[in-house]
């Protein structure tokens, strides 16, 4: 009953990403196939977070950064997409499916262990 409104209501992944509730865009993701989709490549960066999560869970406050650095990615990736997509959707796709999408290789500083280190 929601296919009528799945396109219409979608203003992009990074809108909806941006400016819906956490329940409004997982519920989103699961009528509009685009976002889907982008959700999937972004759920990489999530796991790389989640990896990292214990390792900083002692001290507590630094639970407030690793949003700011979830948010930090998710415009890195809009930002990046946009030239890329411009660029042509294969070439977007191939670099995706190359990029193994570590910490590290993204420039980001890691720690010994080659999880995300946030000072
Ligand atoms: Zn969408």
């Amino acid at each position: 009953m929601n296919d009528e409104k799945k396109e219409k209501t979608c203003n992009g992944y990074e809108a909806m990403y941006t400016f819906l509730s956490e329940d409004d865009f997982n519920k989103h993701l699961e009528v509009c196939e685009a976002c889907a989709k982008e959700h999937a490549r972004m759920q990489r960066v999530s796991e790389l977070i989640q990896e990292a999560k214990p390792y900083i869970k002692e001290k507590q406050k630094q639970s407030r950064i690793l949003k700011s650095a979830a948010a930090f990615f998710v415009v890195a990736f809009a930002t990046l997409s946009i030239p890329v997509y411009m660029a042509g959707a294969n070439m977007y796709d191939n670099m995706v499916a190359q990029n193994t999408l570590t910490a590290q290789e993204l420039g980001f500083p890691v720690d010994e262990y080659g999880l995300l280190y946030v000072e």
